[in-house]
């Protein structure tokens, strides 16, 4: 009985995460903002990535699970500690994606809590006086009492529902438009764009890795530079999470 209750909880949980317990925020940007955002950052989006938006004044957020970095995956090897500590040299934002890259609502509070006091940790011994303010959920997954509790400890935390953040963005699961190849047609990136100015909204871009061949859940470098090039040439300032959220007015809570 118990075993069959707990797929059923879980949907509860999940779907709840999704429409409930919101951290609502009024957005007060003065013009459309864009992010691009990187997630378990497999070694190519910081090679072609990074590269790409630098050659173009940008920076992105990386959103690292620092227990596994180094790792080979199916798909990827993740960037080493090396790398990290270049990407915040550079100025780019590195966000926290738990420490195991576990999926949130498989823990406790207590099990949620040392994930993410672990990840501050070991990222703190690679970068001297980083603070990890933005969250991302691994797997896009989460349950409704781990969002209240990740949506509290951090600034924001970011999912994988498709949508523009515009009017009142909910912090505890911004939306994003995915940067796949199998899925970013320019048709759609014209839409999302023409929907970005016209709401004055926050389009979060998300993706793993940028390669050639880009994994399923990736994009090539001629898509990233393309998107960035758009972006662009329509004045959209891009700003990492961090900086777009003060763009927004957003003041953490004392
Ligand atoms: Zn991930």
């Amino acid at each position: 009985m118990h075993s069959r209750l707990q797929p059923l909880i879980k949907g509860v949980l999940r779907r709840g995460a999704r429409h409930l317990g919101s951290k609502p925020l009024v957005m007060r940007n003065t013009a459309p903002l864009v992010s691009f955002t990187f997630d378990d950052v497999p070694d190519s989006a910081y090679t072609n990535g990074a590269a790409i938006l630098e050659q173009h004044g940008v920076r992105g957020t990386f959103y690292v699970a620092s227990g596994i970095c180094g790792s080979r995956d199916t798909h990827w090897r993740l960037i080493d500690p090396a790398q990290i500590r270049a990407l915040h040299d550079a100025g780019h934002e590195i966000g926290c994606h738990t420490f195991s890259h576990v999926g949130v609502e498989d823990l406790d509070a207590r099990q949620m809590a040392e994930e993410c006091t672990q990840n501050q940790r070991r990222l703190l011994e690679l970068c001297p006086g980083i603070a990890l303010t933005n969250f991302c959920y691994p797997f896009g997954r989460a349950s409704l009492p781990r969002k209240l509790q990740l949506q509290k400890r951090f600034d924001s935390c970011r999912g994988i529902y498709e949508g523009i953040n515009a009017g009142v963005a909910d912090l505890g699961m911004l939306r994003m438009i995915a940067l796949y190849d199998r899925t970013l047609t320019s048709e759609k990136l014209r839409r999302a764009l023409r929907e970005t100015r016209e709401r004055n909204g926050w389009l979060i871009f998300a993706t793993h890795d940028v390669a050639d061949p880009p994994s399923w859940i990736g994009c090539a470098p001629r898509l990233l530079r393309e998107t960035v090039a758009a972006v662009l040439a329509e004045n959209m300032p891009c700003l990492p999470i961090r900086d777009a959220l003060a763009a927004l007015g957003y003041r953490r809570p004392h």
